[in-house]
């Protein structure tokens, strides 16, 4: 495979997955310049889960690539920097954190294997980068907070704590899968406002699967609608809204809400 010079941070050419026979992707490719957002936005089983997995390097898809500044990824096995670069965040924080770990041990986990404070930080080092990211993710600088299990916290709290954990490594590309689905909606709102920020402030490149066209339009740059493991459009958002083209695009587009989040955190 050649090397190709592309502004493109992220790229997925051609993937596709197979679960048994059942083609869950097929052949779907994207490039994600810096800084930008992706929505990849489908129905329920559209394979939008499963692109996520193949991006964050989860699953391994049975053909394509996937590609970080310009060089193939391997499918699975990344290397520990590569793994650093790509960070997800999951629909569900219940699952994703592990209820027997402090906010601390959760938060440093990452730091300490990715050296991304050097070789041997101290207590002291981790939990001032620790609080660092707590206030990033709007959860305050209380130490108090590092003690405490994620059973302490509300939901959408616990998915602050699962977008500071994503954070602390420093990656260049952000994958949240459905990270509002899971919440009470009077939080969505604050969490979608909270990427955007984060975005903004450390020039994150999102990618945001979400069933919900009008939470893709507000957060993303770019929306690809996908439909039974196929891209079926790929456009910028306003170029969607003005014209979705195929029917079910603009099926998902007159059913999609009107999201709004803060003034100026787009783009
Ligand atoms: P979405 O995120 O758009 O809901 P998914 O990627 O989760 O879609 O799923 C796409 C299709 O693949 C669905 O039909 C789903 O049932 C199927 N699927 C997902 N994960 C698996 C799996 N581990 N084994 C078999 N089929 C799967």
């Amino acid at each position: 495979m050649t090397r190709h010079a592309s502004s493109a941070l992220f790229e997925m050419r051609g993937i596709t997955v197979h679960y048994g026979g059942f083609t869950a992707v097929d052949h779907v490719s994207l490039s994600l310049p810096k800084g930008r957002a992706i929505g990849i936005v489908g129905e329920s089983g559209a394979g939008k889960s499963t692109l996520a997995r193949v991006a964050a390097g989860l699953i391994a898809p049975a053909e394509g690539q996937v590609l970080l500044a310009g060089q193939p990824l391997a499918p699975i096995r990344r290397t520990r920097e590569q793994r650093r670069r790509v960070q997800m965040v999951f629909q569900n924080p219940d699952s994703s954190l592990n209820p027997s770990h402090s906010v601390y041990r959760i938060l440093s986990e990452g730091m300490l294997l990715h050296h991304t404070l050097g070789s041997r930080p101290s207590r002291e080092v981790i939990t001032r980068r620790c609080l660092e990211l707590l206030r990033m993710v709007g959860l305050g600088e209380s130490a108090g907070i590092l003690s405490r299990r994620p059973q302490a916290f509300s939901g959408g709290q616990r998915q602050r704590i699962a977008i500071a954990r994503a954070l602390a490594v420093n990656p260049d590309v952000l994958v949240a899968d459905e990270p509002t689905s899971a919440l009470d909606v009077s939080v969505q709102h604050e969490i979608l406002d909270l990427l955007a920020e984060l975005r903004q402030t450390n020039g994150l490149s999102l990618m945001l699967i979400t069933h919900d066209l009008g939470v893709a339009n507000a957060l993303c740059d770019d929306i690809m609608v996908m439909r039974g493991g196929r891209s079926v459009v790929h456009k910028s958002t306003e170029g969607l809204f003005a014209d979705p083209g195929p029917q079910y695009a603009q099926d998902l587009l007159a059913a999609a809400r009107s999201v709004s989040i803060a003034p100026g955190m787009r783009g």
